[in-house]
Formats: structure tokens, C-alpha cells, sequence
């Protein structure tokens, strides 16, 4: 089997080094974690500033009406608490990498959730605002939006279910349970059930003119997606379309198409908001993708070192806002990512860690549950096994054209197709066997890793079926596969403790290891933020 040296905290961590022992099953922890006087006054500080974008959420225009509205609203009050998890253990770089990027991702859903509820015609009841508001899919990229500055993209699904179940691991069952008795089988993912379930309620804002949606990211989305559009067109009036976006999206011949739908959609947004498609925009926007995606790679770079420090739930939520949500409409992105850079390349010069010890190297694959467990930073911590990165924030190497030239404007629609076509998570569930199970491997050497922790999502369709072959091939290429399975936002079906004891015994009875910390291994965390 493939072996890797293993790598030892020089620094003397300061503070708590069990982790365990802050749990004691409330939702809250028993203390906060004590990192040293510095690192646990800059900690506090930002849990101040979580709460003050909390109070600012609150104090908008419709958010009061909102939170005795909505149920998913009330989620959001653990906020601060809920970003404790992904801070598990970190000093130095690696924590204010940590804060700096997932601190941005929080302002970004709390500007969507403030704009939701702003142009909602039940809460806000904004309607000038309303009327520049395009409804888009929470599981796709925003590219067409990125040549509308004048519009707003308003991601529908972000606050109802996907943040919303970031806080409260039980966020989305209730609106399972209603899925499941209006007649959608329970063995659907539960993130596009979920979806389906908010608006067989209707429980979520209504704003807009008109709507996007588009069948990334699989057939449970397709079938969501039809449920949502029904309830939005005919209920509420706004009109919905959908974008195709072609599954084998490696296959050559499927860009023209994909870029002629594209094309599509963007004059049917025209003629529903009475706007026209500003080049220039578009143009801006793009130049910002390629710089985060150069950006990316030289995090991934020094994640191939030893000493990695942008990694773990927040390095691909943090992905997943800035291709998907932003796509390069904010010019706000990138003085965040420049500033992430600068602390990396800090922490790599000063050697930084998060744990006592590094002693495996790590590719996380599959679709992961960062929504009920953080169980990267954990890893870390208990096993001492750094994952070095993640199946979705593996999202696109290309550059895309970024010279704005009416000859350049064929190319630009089949550019906005390609990224749309390879959306964060199904750039990888479909597609085919070379981008699920091949590049797998690419990373695994590029990255000089020894193992992968591969996530089995029970409801994934698409990733079920290669299972046998992943374990074939990590045989022959001596490298250790951990298989840990999960239901995404259901945490009934796998309690985070399942999912750690799933790791804990392939370490224990395959790697003969010993936890680096013991009282990491069974932890009464169940209702815990
Ligand atoms: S996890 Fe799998 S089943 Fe669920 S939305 Fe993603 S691709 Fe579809």
C-alpha cells in the first residue's frame, strides 16, 4: 500500500487539545474551545460580528413578518453557534482563513435572504424591487445572470433549504415527511425532496417576474423542479424556464446545443424584464472566474504540500458561493479570495497545522454531508487525516474568452454553457466514468495522497453504481479507500455518530491506528449546532 511521511506540529498548540469534552448533548457547546489569549479574542470577535449580521437580518424590511412566516427562518438564529463547527482545533492562518472565507459566505446568504424577503409578496411586499428580481436555481451556476447587473438573481433555495440546513442538521426533515405523504418516494435524495417539499407548502418568499431553473443537477432535481415551476407558474403567475443542460457534458457534441438553449434563455429574460444583455458585464464577470480559478489552483497547490491550508466543509462552501451564487457578478469576491491567499501563503511559510500530527493524505469524494456533520475538521483532529480537497471544489480548469469582441460572442455563449453543464457536484456524478472514477486518480497522485474517504450518499443514483470499480481500482493502486455513508440532510437515516464510526473502525481494524484525540470518537454531539 502506498505510505506517506508523516508530518509533526512543530509550534506548541496553545489551548484545548480534546475536543470531545466541549460536547455535552444541548445545543450549545459546554464552553466555548480556548485557542490562547489571541486566537481566542480574534475568534470572539467574529462571533460578534456573525451576530451583528444576524441583528441586520432581523432589522430588514420584512424579516420580522418572515420569522413567524417561514419555518426554516428560525434556523438562522444559530448562526454563530453553527460556525463553531468548522473552526474545530484552529489557530493561527488556518483560523482566520477559516473565518475570513466562511464569514463572506455568511453575508452573501444573509444579502439573499435580506432580498428575499424584501420583494416577498408576503413578508416585504417590495414590488418595485420585485420587478427586477429573477428567481434562480439554488443547484446551478448563475451565468445568465452574469450580463443583467441591473437585475437580481435571487437563489430561492439557498435560504430554505441549503444554508437553513447548514445551521439545524434537522432543518429539512419536516418538509421530507410532507414530500413523502403528498406521494415522492423516500428513497430520493433529500435535497431536491426537500426543495419539492418547501413548495408543497409554500413555505418559501414569492418575488420575481420570472424564474430560472435547470436540470443540474439530476433526476431527483428534474423532479423537483417540475413540482416547484407548477406551484411558481400557476399560482403565482411567474413564468419559469428551463434550461437543458445536457448530461454527458464531456461529449463535444453537445456544446452547440447546450449553447443555443443558453442563448435562449438569455433573450427570454430579455423579454420578460424589458432589459437588455450587457456584454461588458459579461465580459467583467468572466475575467473575475478565470482569476478565481487560478486562484483555486494555487490553493489546491499548496494543499499538495505538506503543510496545506485552505481545505476541509469550508474550502467547498466557499467554492460553491463564488462559482454558483457569484459567477463572477460580485466585484466584491475577489478582495476576499486575495486576502485568503495572502494567509496562506503565510501559514505555509510558517507552517501551520491544525492537528498535533498529519499522518494521512487525504481525497474526499462523492457528494458530502457538510450540512449535518463537519466531518473533515474531525478527521483531522481524531485521525490525524488531512483531506486535502473535496469532489466539489473541483469544479472547472479551463480559462474561459475574456476579450470582448462582437466575434468572441458565439464563443462566450458556449463558455457560459460549459460552466452551467459542469455545476459543482454533477461536473462529477454525470458525465461519465472518465470525470467520476479516472480523475479521481489524477488527484490522488497530483496531490500525493495515500487514501480517499469516499462519501456513499444512499440516495445518489449516480454515484451508487461505481462502487465496485472504485474498490478494484484503489487495490491495484495500493491506496486506502474509507467508505462512509450518509443520507445528505437527512440525519435520520445516519446519525453523524454512524458516520463517524464508520471512519473510526476502518482506522481501528484496517490502519491498526490509534485516535490522536480519544475523546473525539464517540461524542454526545447529536443536537448540537
Ligand atoms: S447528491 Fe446525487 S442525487 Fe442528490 S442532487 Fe446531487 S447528484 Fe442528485
Amino acid at each position: 500500500m502506498k505510505t506517506v511521511d508523516v508530518v509533526y506540529n512543530t509550534k506548541k498548540k496553545k489551548g484545548d487539545k480534546q475536543y470531545g469534552v466541549l460536547f455535552n448533548n444541548g445545543k450549545v457547546r459546554k464552553r466555548r474551545e480556548w485557542r490562547g489569549l489571541k486566537d481566542t479574542l480574534y475568534d470572539f470577535t467574529r462571533w460578534i460580528y456573525l451576530w451583528s449580521i444576524v441583528i441586520d437580518v432581523t432589522m430588514s424590511k420584512g424579516a420580522i413578518k418572515g420569522l413567524f412566516r417561514y419555518r426554516w427562518m428560525a434556523n438562522y438564529l444559530a448562526v454563530p453557534h453553527a460556525m463553531d463547527k468548522f473552526t474545530m482545533g484552529q489557530r493561527d492562518e488556518t483560523l482566520r482563513i477559516s473565518h475570513t472565507a466562511m464569514d463572506f459566505v455568511v453575508k452573501d446568504v444573509a444579502l439573499c435572504i435580506k432580498n428575499a424577503l424584501r420583494g416577498d409578496r408576503r413578508c416585504g411586499n417590495d414590488t418595485k424591487f420585485s420587478d427586477i428580481c429573477v428567481l434562480t436555481d439554488e443547484n446551478a451556476m448563475t451565468v445568465e445572470m452574469m450580463g443583467f447587473p441591473m437585475l437580481k438573481a435571487i437563489l430561492r433555495e439557498i435560504p430554505t433549504m441549503f444554508s437553513a440546513n447548514i445551521m439545524t442538521q434537522y432543518s429539512t426533515t419536516h418538509y421530507l415527511d410532507v414530500a413523502q405523504q403528498f406521494g415522492i418516494p423516500g428513497d430520493v435524495c433529500p435535497m431536491p425532496e426537500a426543495e419539492a417539499g418547501i413548495s408543497i407548502e409554500d413555505d418559501f418568499p414569492v418575488l420575481g417576474k420570472c424564474a430560472v431553473q435547470v436540470n443540474t443537477t439530476c433526476d431527483g432535481s428534474l423532479m423537483g423542479n417540475g413540482i416547484i415551476a407548477k406551484r411558481l407558474e400557476r399560482e403565482y403567475g411567474i413564468p419559469t424556464f428551463q434550461l437543458a443542460a445536457p448530461m454527458r457534458h464531456e461529449a463535444p457534441d453537445v456544446l452547440d446545443y447546450a449553447a443555443e438553449d443558453m442563448k435562449r434563455c438569455i433573450a427570454w429574460i430579455e423579454e420578460k424584464m424589458g432589459v437588455k444583455w450587457d456584454w461588458d458585464a459579461y465580459f467583467e464577470a468572466i475575467k473575475r472566474v478565470n482569476a478565481t480559478t487560478r486562484k483555486r489552483w494555487e490553493w489546491l497547490e499548496v494543499n499538495s504540500t505538506p503543510y496545506p491550508q485552505f481545505f476541509g466543509a469550508i474550502f467547498s462552501l466557499f467554492n460553491d458561493t463564488d462559482y454558483m451564487g457569484n459567477c463572477g457578478r460580485s466585484p466584491d469576491f475577489p478582495a476576499i479570495e486575495d486576502k485568503i491567499m495572502k494567509l496562506v501563503h503565510q501559514g505555509y511559510k510558517n507552517k501551520t497545522m491544525m492537528a498535533p500530527e498529519y499522518r494521512h493524505r487525504c481525497i474526499v469524494w462523492g457528494v458530502q454531508p457538510q450540512y449535518c456533520i463537519d466531518q473533515l475538521y474531525w478527521m483531522v483532529n481524531c485521525w490525524g487525516v488531512v483531506p486535502l480537497t473535496d469532489m466539489l471544489s473541483m469544479v472547472t480548469d479551463k480559462q474561459f474568452c475574456e476579450e470582448n469582441k462582437p466575434e468572441n460572442y458565439e464563443q462566450a455563449y458556449k463558455d457560459m454553457a460549459y460552466l452551467n453543464m459542469n455545476m459543482i457536484m454533477r461536473n462529477k456524478t454525470h458525465g461519465g466514468y472518465e470525470v467520476l472514477v479516472d480523475e479521481l486518480w489524477e488527484h490522488v497522485e497530483k496531490m500525493n495522497a495515500d487514501m480517499v474517504m469516499m462519501w456513499e450518499h444512499m440516495s445518489c443514483k449516480a454515484l451508487t453504481g461505481m462502487h465496485g470499480m472504485f474498490e478494484d481500482q484503489a487495490r491495484e493502486r495500493g491506496i486506502h479507500i474509507v467508505w462512509v455513508s450518509h443520507d445528505l440532510c437527512d440525519p435520520r437515516v445516519f446519525t453523524r455518530q454512524a458516520i463517524r464510526d464508520e471512519f473510526s473502525e476502518y482506522m481501528r481494524t484496517v490502519m491498526r491506528e490509534e485516535p490522536l484525540d480519544p475523546t473525539l470518537e464517540f461524542m454526545p454531539d447529536e443536537h448540537a449546532w
